[in-house]
């Protein structure tokens, strides 16, 4: 699965560095198609997707979510403001094993120091899940680890989106809770693969979908959200990281 997750990874990571004020959601989302065509036995997992939580097949190549949106941003024809907190989140196949990883950054220089707080704290919720992420470890341990962290900081966690086991599928089981109970839950084995995907909004945990895509899911009182994930294999030396940025 290695490199299916590098191949993620080094897509948000050029993302990050080229996304500017004025770069429009639909350059993003060309730019991973473009990607996703010219690597051999790469397959977007979101194109025609259409699970249950979702209104109809998605339609295209990535999440870009902005904002008081949180998961799921279909992207449209939207130019990015200075400040806007935008949230990235991809998963493709390659040779039919899937990599899935996002990341949260302010674009531009107009940048509220409570955005970063919020995005800080889900990448420190993120490394505490997977610290936990050992073998003989429970699930619990790992979705404890997460939500101890947001409460630290006083972010409510939402329980009905959170990580999942990743294979041949984007989302297979055991889903992996932003907030539980220690000593709780499945057996972490060798050889599990898991996205694991803390995802905060500053003072809420409801969210609805917006009307207007049937996918975007914004926060229910404007506040704005951050989401980071990573896809890891648990192994007998512990948990590695598959979606690594290089
Ligand atoms: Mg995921």
């Amino acid at each position: 699965m290695k490199p299916a997750g590098r191949f993620v990874g080094s897509i948000l990571k050029d993302l990050k560095a080229q996304t500017k004020v004025g770069t429009n959601l639909l350059e993003i989302d060309d730019f991973v198609r473009q990607r996703i065509e010219s690597r051999k036995g790469a397959e977007s997992c979101y194109v025609d997707y259409a699970p249950d939580f979702g209104t109809g097949p998605f339609t295209h190549y990535i999440c870009t979510s902005v904002n008081d949106a949180v998961l799921h941003g279909m992207p449209y024809d939207y130019s990015l403001k200075d400040g806007d907190l935008l949230t990235l989140d991809l998963a493709i196949s390659v040779d039919g094993w899937v990599g899935d990883s996002a990341i949260s950054f302010v674009v531009g220089n107009a940048i509220d120091p409570e955005d970063l707080r919020l995005i800080k704290c889900t990448e420190d919720a993120l490394a505490a899940g997977i610290a936990q992420a050992q073998p003989g470890n429970r699930l619990g341990d790992v979705s404890q680890a997460i939500g101890d962290v947001a409460r630290s900081q006083g972010y409510p966690v939402n329980l009905e989106f959170g990580g999942h086991g990743v294979g041949h599928v984007m989302h297979g089981d055991p889903f992996v809770m932003n907030d539980g109970k220690a000593h709780h839950g499945y057996k972490l084995r060798p050889g599990l693969v898991i996205a694991i995907e803390p995802w905060f909004l500053k003072t809420t945990d409801e969210i609805y979908q917006d009307p207007r895509d049937g996918w975007t899911l914004r926060s229910s009182d404007g506040s704005r959200g951050a989401h980071s994930e990573h896809t890891i294999a648990i192994t007998d030396d512990g948990p590695q990281i598959l979606t690594v940025r290089e």
